[in-house]
C-alpha cells in the first residue's frame, strides 16, 4: 500500500502536538534540514509527528512523497499555513529567504504568533520557534521579542555549511536567544548540524552569520578573479586551485566551491554543474545588503563588501539567469566581462578612479 499524508484534522492537538514537529519553508537548505531532522527523530520515536509548510504547496507534497517513500510509517501531514503548523506542532523551525518572509510568516494574520496567541497559556509555554533564516538582525530580534510575549520561546539559529552541509547534517547553526532557549533547542539542532554555537542574546546567531557572509562574499570573488587570471596567464585551472589550497590564499570557495569546473577533480561544486543548486547569488546580495545596512547603523566601514555587492548586482543586471545561480558564477560574470573587453562594476570610492588604481 502506498503510504499517503493524513490530514492535520484527523489529529489530536492535544494528544500529538507535543511529540509533533513542524518544518516551514521546504528550499533548497531546508528540504534537507527537514530530512535530516524528521528521519533522526523518526528513529528515536516512531510515534513522532511531522508537519511541513511552504507557499509553493508542491515543495510540500514532493518533500512528503519522498520521505514517506523512505520512511512508510511516518506519521506526517501538510499544513496549509503557518497558523495550522504550530496548532499542530510545540517545536516549530522556519527556514524562509529573508526578513519580509519571516515577517509575514510569524507576525502577519495566518502566521504563527496570532495562532500562538489562540492557544492556552500552557500549551504557548511549551512552544519553540527556531528561526534560521539569514534575516536583518532588528527584524530578528523584533519578530522574536513579539513570539515571546505570547509566552513561546525563540531563538535565531542561522546556518553555515550550504547546501552540503545540509544534506550531510554538518551545518553549524549561529544561535541568539536565551541560554535556557539555547538549552532547549539544541537536540533538536543536533539532529541537522555538527557544530551548534552559542553566540549571544537574541539576534547574536543573526550578527555573526551577516559577518561570516561578509567574508564568504568578499572571498569568493577574489578567488574567480586569480581563477581566472591564472588560467590567462597560462595555468592550469587544476594546478592553480591546487596551489592556492595548499597555500595562504586557502579557503572555503577555493578549496571546496571553487568556481572554475574541473579545478577540483575530487569535488563536485556547483560549477560542475553550471552553477545550479548551492547558495544562489539572489540570496548573497541580500547578505551583502544586510551587512552594508547594519554597518550604517554601527558606523563600521565596509569598504569591500559594498564592492562586493556592487560587482554582485552588475552580474545580476547583466545576465539575470546568474541570479538563481550559485554566486561563485561570478566568475562567468567576470570570464565574460574579459572576452569582451569590458569594465566590471567597482569604482574605487576613494578618488573615483577606475581600475588600474594610481596612488593616492
Ligand atoms: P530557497 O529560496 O531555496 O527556499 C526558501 C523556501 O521558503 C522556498 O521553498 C519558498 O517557497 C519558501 N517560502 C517563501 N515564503 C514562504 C512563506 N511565506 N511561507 C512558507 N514558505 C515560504 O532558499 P534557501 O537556499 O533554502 O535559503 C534559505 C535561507 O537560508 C536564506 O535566508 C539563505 O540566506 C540561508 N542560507 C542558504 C544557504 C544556501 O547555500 N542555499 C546557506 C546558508 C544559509
Amino acid at each position: 500500500m502506498r503510504a499517503t499524508t493524513r490530514s492535520l484534522q484527523q489529529w489530536d492537538r492535544y494528544l500529538s502536538r507535543g511529540k509533533s514537529t513542524s518544518f516551514i519553508g521546504l528550499g533548497r537548505m531546508g528540504s534537507e534540514m527537514a530530512y535530516n531532522l524528521f528521519s533522526k527523530r523518526y528513529a528515536e520515536a516512531n510515534d513522532a509527528h511531522f508537519v511541513v509548510c511552504d507557499a509553493m504547496p508542491e515543495s510540500a507534497t514532493r518533500f512528503c512523497e519522498n520521505f514517506l517513500k523512505q520512511f512508510p510509517g511516518a506519521k506526517m501531514a501538510i499544513a496549509s499555513t503557518p497558523e495550522e503548523a504550530v496548532l499542530a506542532s510545540s517545536t516549530v523551525i522556519t527556514m524562509l529567504p529573508s526578513s519580509p518572509h519571516v515577517r509575514k510568516v510569524y507576525s502577519e494574520s495566518g502566521g504563527l504568533i496570532p495562532a500562538l496567541r489562540l492557544l492556552s497559556e500552557t500549551e504557548a509555554k511549551a512552544t519553540v520557534c527556531i528561526d534560521s533564516t539569514t534575516l536583518d538582525v532588528q527584524v530578528g530580534r523584533d519578530v522574536a521579542a513579539e513570539t515571546r510575549q505570547t509566552g513561546a520561546e525563540m531563538v535565531d539559529a542561522p546556518v553555515s555549511g550550504g547546501v552540503t552541509g545540509a544534506k550531510a547534517g554538518t551545518l553549524s547553526f549561529l544561535v541568539g536567544g536565551t541560554e535556557s532557549a539555547f538549552r532547549l533547542t539544541q537536540p533538536t539542532l543536533a539532529r541537522m548540524g555538527q557544530r551548534i554555537i552559542y553566540c549571544g542574546a537574541s539576534g547574536a546567531g543573526l550578527a555573526a552569520k551577516i559577518c561570516n557572509n561578509l567574508v564568504l562574499g568578499v572571498e569568493q570573488i577574489v578567488v574567480a578573479e586569480a581563477m581566472l587570471l591564472g588560467q590567462r596567464l597560462g595555468l592550469n585551472a587544476a594546478v592553480l586551485a591546487g596551489v592556492i589550497n595548499s597555500s595562504t590564499g586557502a579557503c572555503w570557495s577555493s578549496s571546496v566551491n571553487n568556481p572554475v569546473p574541473g579545478a577540483l577533480p575530487d569535488r563536485s561544486p556547483p560549477s560542475e554543474r553550471e552553477y545550479e543548486g548551492g547558495f544562489a547569488t539572489s540570496l548573497m546580495i541580500k547578505d551583502m545588503g544586510l551587512a552594508t545596512d547594519v554597518s550604517q547603523a554601527s558606523g563600521s566601514p565596509l569598504p569591500l563588501a559594498e564592492a562586493a555587492g556592487r560587482i554582485y548586482q552588475d552580474a545580476v543586471r547583466l545576465h539575470p539567469e546568474l541570479g538563481k545561480k550559485d554566486f561563485s558564477s561570478v566568475y562567468q560574470y567576470l570570464q565574460r566581462a574579459a572576452e569582451e573587453g569590458r569594465k566590471t562594476a567597482y569604482v574605487c570610492r576613494a578618488c573615483q578612479c577606475d581600475p588600474p588604481f594610481r596612488a593616492i
